[in-house]
């Protein structure tokens, strides 16, 4: 555990969160500054940096939470659909303790996740999948 680590401590009981799910490798809770009704947050137990290059149990542990809750959601506040995303690296917000963000979504709410997005280009994407295929 990181002391400094608000999520640290929500995992250690230490610091107050709505807990909607926990197991083993992973505690679900709601953001407490959410973009829509149900916008949950899913964290490893652990404090790892990463979540999509963590240990494959861990990995396996946040995006199978996030099933979980998404499901229970669903249940519940009957969304129009989910927006799912993490961030990591230094684009990063004040907590580097990894976590998805599962975010129930509707059709009129204000949710903006906008991409700038070019085209693929052939040989670029040929290049890349190649050097990327070889390491797997
Ligand atoms: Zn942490």
């Amino acid at each position: 555990m990181h002391d400094d680590c608000q999520f640290c401590r929500i995992v250690a009981g230490e610091r107050a969160a709505h807990v909607l799910y926990e197991d083993e490798r992973t505690l679900a809770f709601l953001d407490e500054n959410p973009a829509t009704t149900g916008h949950t947050l899913v964290v490893p137990r652990t404090h790892v940096a990463e979540v999509a290059t963590a240990d494959e149990p861990t990995a396996a542990a946040v995006f199978e939470t996030v099933r979980t809750v998404a499901t229970a959601l669903e249940s519940v506040l009957e969304p129009d659909g989910f927006s799912v995303f993490h961030t990591s690296g230094p684009l990063v917000g004040n907590v580097d303790h990894a976590h998805a963000h599962l975010v129930p979504r509707r059709t009129d709410d204000d949710v903006r996740l906008s991409l700038s997005r070019g085209s693929l280009e052939p040989d670029e994407a040929a290049d890349l999948t190649g050097r990327v295929r070889s390491v797997l």
